[in-house]
Parts: structure tokens; sequence; C-alpha cells
């Protein structure tokens, strides 16, 4: 028997609608480039080139465009490319690194592997970016690097951590994974500090089919030294300067993000305005008062590589799991500080003593914010989170 056509009415609450909305989908950036990227794929297995071939070449040209910088190093990783420039600027056991805690695993790992010294500095409340005089307060005469990192796709106070590295001669370090293409006072990421790190993680702004990652600098000897450091610290084949890693981005991969690099102005514009209308419709819809919106602090270029709002204390996971009822797709970007992590432990960081770091790891809540987000979709987000904070709130 014929089923007969379904014409019940669709609910008109876009919160009843079947349809999730995913924190990120990878593929609706890559699906309309896929012929493209698989052209290219093809070119590298046809010319056998899978290492430090052409697409890897123009790759560093485009990134160090990108970050206004003299000099981009293809590597493995943005976790490696944060290791190569410590071990670039000759961090070693007894040296102190300063950096945030309240930011990925990875950069911190860099320091305590070279058995360096961890020393971590607080965050401002409404950036989330480390706060540059709880930098200077942790300056002492073991200092040798600060490691910044721009979190969420805003960069830090580089004027201020400037400032004081050059008042300490200390060199810095930017952490780029999260933004690639962002500006403070139209100065790029990555072309501030000495040395500038970057991911090429599916999740991050420019994302491969793999991992990747990339180094930038202006000073030509840096740029020498961390090639070399990425090739086993070799000089001429089987000749060894220095005791470096093995750490080399794919040509796959550098095919594959020389298609996507094309789209990167086109995307970031497109967080930029879905940021903006996310604050329209959260303003609109009265809760700007009980959640905490992040923002872009006048000067900086924000990229968005995530939407993070503030949840009062204690109600941010029972707001989680009401979005998730609704299937909107969240994240806690991150439920703990670096130095509450249970390996960390021996650094001797005790509750409270990164009091902002804590709080924002217990009230942070990252919403979708993919540049192909339709306008429907925001609107269901902030409907589903108005909705959200109503049932939590009357919970509470
Ligand atoms: C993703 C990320 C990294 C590490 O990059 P990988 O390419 O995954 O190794 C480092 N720092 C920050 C802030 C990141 O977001």
């Amino acid at each position: 028997m014929k089923t007969a056509p379904s014409n019940r009415p669709r609910p008109s609450d876009p919160a009843l609608l079947p349809d999730s909305v995913p924190l990120l989908d990878v593929q609706r950036g890559n699906q309309p480039l896929s012929e493209e990227i698989i052209m290219a794929i093809r070119g590298v297995c046809d010319s056998g080139r899978f290492l430090y071939g052409p697409d890897v070449q123009q790759l560093e040209q485009s990134v160090a465009a990108i970050c206004q910088t003299e000099h981009a190093i293809g590597c493995a990783s943005g976790s490696d490319a944060l290791l190569l420039a410590l071990m670039a600027l000759d961090i070693k056991p007894g040296d102190e690194v300063i950096t945030p805690s309240f930011t990925f695993f990875a950069t911190a790992s860099c320091i305590w592997r070279l058995g360096a010294r961890i020393v971590f500095a607080d965050i401002e409340a409404e950036t989330f970016n480390v706060d540059p005089e709880r930098i200077e307060a942790a300056i002492t005469p073991a200092t040798k690097a600060i490691l910044v990192v721009h979190l969420f796709g805003q960069c830090a106070q580089m004027d201020a951590i400037q400032a004081i590295a050059r008042r300490h001669g200390v060199a810095v370090i930017e952490d780029g994974a999260q933004a690639i293409g962002a500006e403070f006072e139209g100065r790029a990421a990555g072309s501030m500090g000495d040395i500038g790190c970057f991911s090429f993680y599916p999740t991050k702004n420019l994302g491969g089919f793999g991992d990747g990652g990339m180094l930038t600098t202006n000073q030509e000897w840096l740029a020498k030294k961390l090639r070399q450091l990425a090739a086993h610290g070799m000089h001429t084949r089987y000749y060894h300067q220095m005791v470096g890693i093995n750490s080399r981005l794919d040509s796959i991969q550098a095919a594959v993000l020389n298609v996507k690099v094309a789209q990167l102005g086109t995307w970031c514009q497109q967080r930029r305005a879905n940021a903006a209308r996310y604050l329209e419709l959260f303003a609109h819809a009265g809760l700007d008062d009980w959640l905490q919106l992040p923002c872009e602090v006048p000067g900086r270029h924000h990229v968005w590589n995530q939407f993070t709002i503030r949840v009062p204390h204690g109600l941010r996971d029972g707001l989680r799991e009401q979005l998730a009822d609704q299937r909107i797709g969240t994240e806690i970007y991150y439920p703990l500080g670096l130095h509450q992590q249970e390996c960390f432990r021996p650094l001797g960081y005790g509750p409270g003593s990164l009091p902002e770091t804590e709080r924002a790891a217990g009230e942070v809540l990252s919403l979708p914010i993919f540049p192909e987000l339709t306008d429907a979709e925001l609107q269901r987000v902030v409907q589903g989170t108005a909705e959200a904070v109503h049932l939590t709130r009357r919970a509470a």
C-alpha cells in the first residue's frame, strides 16, 4: 500500500525542527572546493614530491603574506611549531617561560618538554587573553621568553606585552593557532613577536585534511635555524650542527591548504558577520544581562575561531545539557586551567592561584560560529539558548 505523502504542518518554533546545529561542520567549507582539492592532491601524487615540494613553498609564501612576515616555515603541527620556536631560542632547563594557563595543552607542554619551568600568568576577564600586568609580575632573572596566545581568534594586548619584553630583554613567541589573519592595531598575528606559531588542525580557521603547522618570523637567522631544527638540525645532507627533530609539512596537506587559503579572507568575514549577528540577536533576546557575551576590543581584528559566552557560575553545565537536548552543539574550551591539570601538579599551583582562569574554566561555553552557518541557524542557536536559560533559571 502506498503511504500518503506527509503534509503535516511544520512546527513554527525553529527550536522544534529536527535539524541540529553542529558546533562545527567542516564539510560545508570543504565540499564546494572538493573537485579542486582532489585535483591538487592528484598533482602531488603524480609529481611524487611528497615532502619539500613546490606546494609547501607556495603555502609558505601565502602564510608569510597573510602574517606580514619575511619568512614562513612549514612544519608538522602547531604543537611542533611551538616546540621548534622554543628550541630556536635555546630554551633549556633552568629557564622560565611565562604563558597563560587558560589555553590548549600544547602551549605549555613544549616548555615542559625542554625541561624549562612553566610560569603561568592569569588572564583578563573580558578577552580571556593573558593579562600583561600578570606577565610583568611574573618576570624573574630566569625569564627567557613570554609565550602569548591569541585565544579564540583575538590578539592579546601586544603593545603592553612587547614593552615588557623589551624592558626585560626577553623573547616573545605568539601562539596564533586560533588566530591566523587576526590583527592588533593593523599588525598581523605572527608578525609582532620574535616567532609566530600556527596550526592547520582541521578545526582551525584554516584547516587541512590532517595535521600541519607553520612558523613565521621577520628575523633571517631565526628562519634559518627553525628550518634546520625542523630537519633534524641538518645544514647539509647528513651533517648535523644541532639536534633537531623531524617535523615537515606534507606536500599533500600543503596542496589542500593552497586551495583553501584563497577562501580564508571570505571565511573570516563570514565568522565576523556571524559574531555581529549573534551580538545583535542576543541583545534583542534580552539575555545579555544574564549571559556575558564575547567582545571585540577596538583596534583588534578578531577572527572568531570560537564564540565563547560566560554562563553564571554553577549553571553552565545544565545550560549545555539543555542545548544538547535541542541538538545545538557546544563545547567547553577549556574545562580546566593547565595549572589544574594532573600532569602539571608538580609545578605547585594550588586552587585559587589563578582566579580569573579558574572562574573562566567554570563559566565558558563556545557556540557554533563557523562561516557557513545560515541566518536561520544563528537564530535557532539564540532562541534555543533563550529557552535553555529560561529552563535553567527555573531549575536553579
Ligand atoms: C590547536 C592549538 C595548538 C596545537 O596545534 P596542533 O596543530 O593541533 O598541534 C596549539 N595552541 C593552541 C592555542 C591551539 O588552539
